[in-house]
């Protein structure tokens, strides 16, 4: 695969991405995660935490999320009792476009409450293309959501058969036409490749018909098949037969070459954007940086703490009528892990790993961390430094976790 930005989008991009605060001062942010867990029915592929049929919910379970932002808030307050800063927030599922602007008011108000949310903070909402009115969609940018996130995955219709999708293609070049009217700046689009027999000519069309619309940044999944979906069944029964290696290989190759033409910048791996168009709350994860996730099944990460919430949203409602966040796990970092994953999730990223930034996290040079093996992989041609980055070369991104095996203490 060759997904090498060409150098001076790069170096455009790494002056957008590098942090522009103290990472002192970010680590002491929270980045805000709500999950919606309602769907019309379920994707044929979607293994979520989410539901069909359990509409009736929806109104206890925002009232459930509204308690929890206020707890979660002052559990993680500042130790002068001022509430945490907050750079992004993010209403994922599930489909949190099934919710009515008045839900999703209530609960953007109540992380302003809760949270120190800053004045131009990123804040997504994820969206079905078959669930947006106009009307809808102009609430949405009122009460506050400047970014929207569309799960199209294809334009092929019956390809959106197949996968159990409830949208029509028009539908989405419907959707976007009523974002961009609603005032909709940043708009990203989901696709997936590698689906039951789709053909490049598909994929190749579905990427014109895409880029005609201007989406302001793209996200490209290959289908993995995951037990308990009934694409799981149909293919263990011979029903369907999803894309092979090769061909998937082939399509993420087009489709970069594809979008870089058309001036996006790939700045991880599934993640292609117009300069400025980055998301900012999925690079909260990239450089590992605190994050709270509320709702049911919800992860977070905090502190030396990860932690996720219970799973089944009427347990959710229920146990947070007591008061209480139904947390269910909690494991603790311990410094070498934290440095082992601030390393494997950055160098997912086509910019690659800040030296420095490391170095001020950890009170530790990378180097040292990782003592002679860095020497070892960077003479394997695997990796390449360039004004404080290190990145994978383009051969080491072939080699994938190889490479991490290889770099990473145990
Ligand atoms: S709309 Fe998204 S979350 Fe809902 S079932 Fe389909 S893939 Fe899963």
């Amino acid at each position: 695969m060759t997904n090498i930005a060409p150098e001076s989008t790069t170096q455009t991009f790494q002056t957008l991405l590098q942090p522009t605060e103290p990472i002192q001062r970010l680590l002491e942010t929270a980045s805000l995660y709500l999950h919606i867990p309602f769907c019309h029915t379920r994707c044929h592929y979607c293994d979520f935490n989410t539901y069909a049929g359990i509409l009736p919910l929806r109104e206890p379970y925002v009232r459930a999320l509204l308690t929890e932002i206020e707890l979660a808030g002052k559990a993680v307050q500042l130790a002068n009792g001022l509430p945490r800063r907050s750079r992004t927030i993010f209403f994922g599922g599930g489909t949190p476009s099934m919710l009515n602007v008045s839900q999703i008011s209530r609960m953007l108000n109540a992380c302003f409450n809760a949270f120190a949310v800053d004045k131009d903070a990123e804040i997504t909402l994820e969206a079905n293309p078959g669930t947006l009115s106009q009307e809808q969609l102009e609430g949405l940018r009122a009460a506050g959501i400047n970014r929207l996130s569309m799960g199209a995955q294809s334009f092929d219709a019956d390809l959106l058969k197949t996968l159990g999708r409830i949208h029509s293609p028009e539908e989405i070049t419907q959707a976007v036409q009523y974002a961009r009217a609603a005032g909709f700046t940043s708009i990203n689009l989901d696709f997936m490749f590698g689906l039951p027999d789709q053909t490049m000519q598909q994929w190749r069309d579905t990427l014109e018909r895409a880029l005609d619309l201007h989406p302001d940044h793209f996200s490209l999944y290959s289908l993995i098949i995951e037990e308990g979906t009934p694409f799981h069944t149909w293919t263990a029964e011979g029903r369907i037969t999803p894309g092979d290696e090769d061909l998937c290989a082939d399509m993420y190759e087009y489709a970069d070459e594809r979008l870089q033409k058309a001036g996006y910048v790939n700045y991880e791996i599934s993640n292609w954007s117009l300069p400025g168009h980055h998301s900012r709350h999925n690079l909260t994860y990239w450089q590992n940086l605190p994050y709270i996730g509320m709702g049911a099944g919800a992860y977070s990460s905090f502190g030396n703490s990860r932690f996720s919430n219970e799973r089944d949203p009427l347990a959710y409602i229920k146990q947070l009528k007591t008061g209480h966040i139904p947390e269910v796990d909690r494991e603790v970092i311990e410094p070498e892990q934290a440095m082992a994953e601030t390393a494997f999730l950055a160098l997912r990223t086509a910019i690659g790993l800040h030296l420095p930034t490391f170095e001020q996290r950890f009170a530790q040079p990378f180097t040292q961390f990782v003592g002679n093996r860095l020497r070892i992989v960077e003479e394997a041609g695997l990796l390449e430094q360039e004004d404080g980055w290190l990145r994978l070369s383009q051969r080491g991104r072939l080699l994938g976790n190889e490479v991490f095996l290889r770099l990473l203490p145990d």
